[in-house]
């Protein structure tokens, strides 16, 4: 009988990787269309100023809204994307088309808070990432004050001769830059030191469980470092009151979770926050 649940389990093995690798070659020819067919828009998050409570800034979030089957998960495609290379023709339509939002809302008249883009990593490393990103930003005919790039962590300590020419090239240009999902990554502190950023973002994992005595210490000694940095902080997925409290009481400088704002489309922000 031992014997018969191995060979079954070998079998659901294989099986779900079989699955894995189906739904990897259909998600990756979607994908090809997606690019084509404009079947992705931007939905844009608020970050919070604590002390304020107005919106200093609102994150650039890709959805796929994928023909006959609905969204599909950035979480979800966004790896993929990165392994086929179709992750730079992604990257070059969110850049493109949050430079037209800004200029679109600017024309409007709203009185303008600067839109941070995901840059993925693999995206990052390649040696042509800022020519190929100013000429975006130069073609969108805007200030690059309103842009700012979220790059996580990982990405960052990667090449770190690279990135450390990157980053200043983006901050001689005018664009600000935030470490995200800072606290996951393997940051050599001398080096976060040495960057030229101006945020960082703490990941959603250390918010989620605030009543958890070393989660309450990690959130403290990332602000705290962020404070010694002289770097701004933001907490990702604030989802309640307990964690904005305790977040205030530490001097988080933002806060971004579902919370204040789900991320919504660009009328929905224009309805709730823009108007
Ligand atoms: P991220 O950059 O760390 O973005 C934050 C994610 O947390 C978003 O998920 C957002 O919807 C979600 N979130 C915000 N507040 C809350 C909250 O209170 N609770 C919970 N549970 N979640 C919250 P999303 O939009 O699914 O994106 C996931 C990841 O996909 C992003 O993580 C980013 O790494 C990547 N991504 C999204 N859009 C883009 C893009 O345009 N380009 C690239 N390269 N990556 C993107
Ligand atoms: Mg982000
Ligand atoms: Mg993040
Ligand atoms: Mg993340």
């Amino acid at each position: 009988a031992a014997k018969e649940r191995g060979k079954n389990k070998f079998y659901v093995y294989t099986q779900e990787l079989h699955n894995e690798y189906s739904r990897r070659l259909e998600i990756e020819n979607a994908l090809r269309e997606a690019v084509e067919n404009e079947q992705f828009e931007i939905f844009y998050q608020p970050i919070i100023d604590v002390k304020t409570g107005h919106v200093a800034s609102l994150e650039a979030l890709i959805r796929w809204n994928r023909p006959e089957y609905g969204f599909v998960s950035p979480t979800e495609f966004i790896p993929i994307a990165e392994e086929t290379g179709q992750i730079i023709s992604i990257g070059r339509w969110v850049a493109r088309s949050v430079c037209r939002q800004i200029k679109n809302w600017q024309q409007l008249g709203y009185s303008l808070v600067p839109i941070s883009i995901n840059v993925s990593g693999m995206d990052f490393q390649l040696p042509d990432f800022m020519e190929r990103f100013k000429e975006i930003v130069n073609e969108g005919e805007i200030d690059p004050k309103w842009i700012e790039i979220e790059i996580t962590e990982s990405a960052l300590m990667n090449d770190i001769q690279h990135a450390m020419q990157t980053l200043k090239d983006l901050k001689e240009m005018g664009v600000r830059c935030a470490m995200d999902d800072f606290g996951t990554g393997y940051s050599s502190l001398s080096y976060l030191r040495k960057f030229p950023v101006d945020k960082l973002k703490i990941d959603r994992s250390f918010v989620k469980d605030i009543s958890n005595q070393e989660n309450q210490a990690i959130l403290r000694n990332i602000i705290q470092l962020a404070r010694n940095l002289r770097l701004l902080v933001v907490a990702e997925g604030v989802e309640t009151q307990e964690e904005l409290r305790f977040l205030q009481s530490e001097m988080c400088d933002y806060v971004q979770g579902y919370l204040y704002s789900q991320p919504i489309s660009a009328a929905g922000i224009e309805d709730r926050f823009l108007k």
